[in-house]
């Protein structure tokens, strides 16, 4: 069998990063058994819909390197991959349903399903649809109270609906008795629980790989197929991503849980692709440091542990350092210019720069804040840092500079240093570090930088005059 597997967002505002998550173990199990990848976006509700999501799904996925066999961008032999495109590819199914009484027509209006359930939960009673329209024409039902002009269509889930199934992940599964569940709108959409089951169906997936979410749902999906005749897929729900507190992890709360976050933030992409795969998978030896290759050669269902893994920023912090030491200096630069949005002098400065950099930071973001004093139109002196080292006593030690630096024959890294330790350590006789304190917030306009000989190297005399004259001032 050669196994298809797919992700399928829903479009409604920025990647979720369960997204990349989904993706991550779904491509794995995909790459190691050698089948098809599939990207479809679930844009069924309507109401949800937000415009530029679905390509902010294409680039995130993309940045982490997590790439698809077919989709909506790049077509495939199932197309159209975007639900709202297959409206004719559920009709049918539901009229199938309808024939044979799986399904049925429900009037009720949103007003009286509140009131329905209002009731029920003042009643201590289980909440859930209470059938007043089962067995009833549309001129029965539109002789009683709450009725609609445009009805759904529910499942009518029997007695006997299988409950638990097996899980890929978890063995053998219970989940809750279902409600009757609407499978198409009045708008004419399907529901999730509809589009899903068909389009996985019609797009020959083997293997649905989804969030713990969906357990509660999966007992609704197994009746579809069984009423179709349709064989069932495998199933593997993974566990949720959640917060130190171990809530959830929600866009609402997180930042993290937005996948642009890891972009704006400079995150590696291959630090975060390490950081997802081992939320929940684990190589046989324990190692936590692997590439997406070695899940791969080692990925096995077995191996992923459904218990909900806490998602830590401080340790993705600390491979994205991790991996930034580990690239080689040039490709560092190229990624830290591209980041930064610069090219031209600005671009070589920066690319300079990246060597004083590569050992103190752990992401893009605090590389480009660490050599961003390099760039006129990015310098800006911290107050904090200015109130601490550009007081009174500076002064002499900022003109002592000056002179120093205005002088100098040859600027480059060791005759700066010689030059300013004479004329400060020698010549005013202050330590080391009350010495070269001021210098470097005067210049860099930061307490923390690269190291200051080189940094006032490649700021150049000139920017560098100007800039200790403007602390002067
Ligand atoms: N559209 C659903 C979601 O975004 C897909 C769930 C599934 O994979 O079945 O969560």
């Amino acid at each position: 069998m050669t196994v298809r597997l797919r992700v399928a967002p829903s479009p409604t505002g920025d990647p979720h990063v369960g997204t990349a998550y989904m993706s991550l173990f779904n491509l794995a199990f995909v790459r190691r058994e050698g089948g098809a990848f599939v990207l479809r976006i679930e844009d069924t509700d309507r109401a949800r819909l937000n415009e530029g999501s679905e390509q902010q799904i294409y680039d995130t996925l993309h940045w982490l390197g997590l790439d698809w066999d077919e989709g909506p961008d790049i077509g495939g032999p199932f197309a159209p991959y975007r639900q709202s495109e297959r409206l004719e590819t559920y009709r049918p199914v539901v009229e199938a349903l309808l024939e044979s009484g799986r399904a049925y027509h429900c009037w009720c209006s949103p007003a009286r399903l509140t009131e329905m359930r209002e009731a029920q939960q003042k009643a201590k009673q289980p909440t859930g649809y209470d059938r007043l329209c089962v067995g009833k024409t549309r001129e029965e039902r539109a002789a009683l109270p709450g009725f609609s002009e445009q009805p759904v269509v529910r499942m009518l889930i029997p007695d006997d609906a299988p409950l638990s199934f097996a899980d890929l992940i978890r063995g053998e599964v219970n989940a809750p008795r279902p409600d009757d569940q609407v499978l198409m709108k009045t708008d004419g959409f399907p529901t999730y629980h509809l589009a899903n089951v068909v389009d996985d169906h019609e797009m020959g997936i083997t293997h649905v790989v989804r969030g713990e979410e969906w357990i509660a749902s999966t007992p609704k999906h197994i009746l579809l197929y069984d009423w179709m005749g349709w064989e069932r897929p495998q199933f593997a729900h993974m566990p949720l991503l959640r917060n130190t507190d171990k809530s959830k992890i929600s866009k609402r709360k997180n930042p993290a849980a937005r996948l642009t976050w890891f972009v704006e933030q400079g995150f590696l992409p291959e630090a975060l692709r390490n950081f997802l795969a081992l939320m929940g998978y684990s190589l046989p030896d324990g190692q936590e440091v692997f590439s997406f290759e070695e899940m791969v050669a080692s990925f096995d269902w077995s191996r992923v542990n459904p218990v909900g893994p806490v998602f830590d920023v401080d340790k993705l912090r600390w491979l994205s350092g991790h991996y930034i030491r580990e690239l080689p200096v040039e490709e560092l630069a190229s990624r830290l210019v591209a980041f930064m949005g610069i090219d031209g002098a600005a671009a070589d400065v920066v690319t300079r720069a990246t060597p004083l950099v590569q050992e103190r930071v752990s992401t893009l973001l605090e590389a480009a804040g660490m050599v961003g004093f390099l760039l006129d139109d990015r310098f800006a002196m911290d107050p904090e840092a200015a109130a601490k080292q550009l007081g009174h006593d500076a002064r002499p030690v900022l003109e002592a500079a000056r002179g120093a630096l205005h002088d100098l024959t040859s600027f480059d890294t060791a005759a700066i240093e010689a030059a300013l330790r004479a004329a400060l350590v020698d010549g005013l006789g202050l330590k080391p570090k009350h010495a070269f304190g001021p210098i470097r917030v005067a210049v860099t306009g930061s307490t923390v930088s690269p190291p200051l000989f080189e940094s006032i190297e490649l700021l150049g005399r000139d920017r560098t005059l100007v800039r200790l004259e403007s602390a002067l001032n």
